[in-house]
């Protein structure tokens, strides 16, 4: 039988089979898996096949395969081991909730942000939400970062989770896909996810920072179907992941708007700081591209971001 995993609490993983059944599943034996080595071997969204078996009165499902992943996330323990546990996988997008103030979200975090999901290419949507609560200046910002975002190829939609606006839009762009909500605590993931598909409650606004700093954290993702034919991966405790494990040289890979200029640089390894005949800056200072972006990229490069242990990998 073959199906997807749903949730797991590190010893039992909750199947739906292709045909729409549920199934408690164990794995059989010492099973392993190519790849990252984690602490858990199977997580939310992994693909698997599995067989029934007998065990006195019961039915249990023994998975015996993964089938191959798209992407996964995962989570670095903060302690020494540093071991990773993978949080969820085969996502098909990430939406990031972003408002001005409120929490203030920083143009930085989106970067970082974008700059993960395009490493390990997950599609990543910006949804900017209070628009309700916005004043004209900030409704001009927001216009403007939209414009900016946009530019690049980031699909931008402005909404309040609270009012309606936009929610049917997010419902369009979750249909039949797995996707998973990001953003600092506060911005209204939970109130958007209540207002797609009332009486469903993220987990993720149960956990507190503090309670996540605790070595001893495990991070349980739950995968949800939803009423219109899309799924949603909850991620308790998750709001973004960073980029732990990149090359320097990497990152302006992961700037899109980059693209074209990196050919036109006079030296081919160019990084865009200090070298001289640089496309990347000459375009700057003719305003085709975005400072803010530029500034976020140089952070990114001279590792002046937060210590941010989640991550996304793509085999
Ligand atoms: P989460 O931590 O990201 O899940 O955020 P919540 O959904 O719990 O929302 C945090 C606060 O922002 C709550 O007081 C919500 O009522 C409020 N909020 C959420 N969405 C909106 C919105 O569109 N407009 C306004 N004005 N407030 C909102
Ligand atoms: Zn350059």
């Amino acid at each position: 039988m073959r199906g997807t995993v749903y949730k797991s609490t590190g010893s039992w993983y909750t199947v739906k089979s292709i045909d729409g059944d549920f199934y408690e599943c164990r794995i059989k034996g010492k099973f392993r898996i190519k790849g990252i080595k984690s602490t858990n071997p199977i997580a939310v969204g992994d693909d698997v096949l599995f067989e029934l078996e007998k065990k006195g009165d019961e039915t249990i499902g023994v998975i015996h395969e993964i089938r191959e992943r798209k992407n996964y996330i995962i989570r670095k323990s903060v302690n020494l081991s540093k071991q990773t546990h993978i949080i969820a996988v085969n996502l098909d997008q990430v939406f990031l909730m972003v408002t001005l103030n409120n929490p203030t979200t920083f143009t930085s975090f989106i970067d970082r942000f974008l700059v993960t999901a395009e490493a390990y290419e997950i599609p990543a949507i910006l949804l900017f939400n209070k628009i309700d609560a916005y004043n004209e200046e900030e409704l001009a910002e927001i216009n403007f970062l939209m414009k900016t975002y946009e530019a690049i190829g980031y699909k931008c939609i402005s909404i309040s989770a609270k009012e309606g606006n936009g929610i049917e839009e997010v419902k369009a762009m979750m249909m039949d896909k797995t996707s998973m909500f990001s953003g600092h605590s506060g911005v209204g993931k939970s109130t958007l996810v209540n207002a797609v598909e009332p009486g469903l409650h993220l987990k993720t606004a149960e956990i507190s920072e503090q309670h996540l700093q605790g070595q001893h954290t495990t991070t349980f993702a739950e995968m949800y179907d939803l009423s219109f034919g899309a799924q949603i991966i909850d991620t308790p405790g998750i709001r973004g992941f960073g980029i732990v494990d990149m090359e320097k040289e990497e990152i302006g890979d992961y700037f899109p708007e980059f693209f074209e200029l990196k050919s036109e640089c006079k030296f081919n390894n160019c990084m865009h700081l200090d070298e001289p005949k640089c496309a990347v800056k000459d375009a700057l200072d003719e305003n085709k591209l975005t400072w803010s972006r530029y500034r976020s990229y140089v952070q990114m490069v001279n590792g002046e971001d937060e210590n941010y242990r989640v991550d996304i990998y793509k085999e």
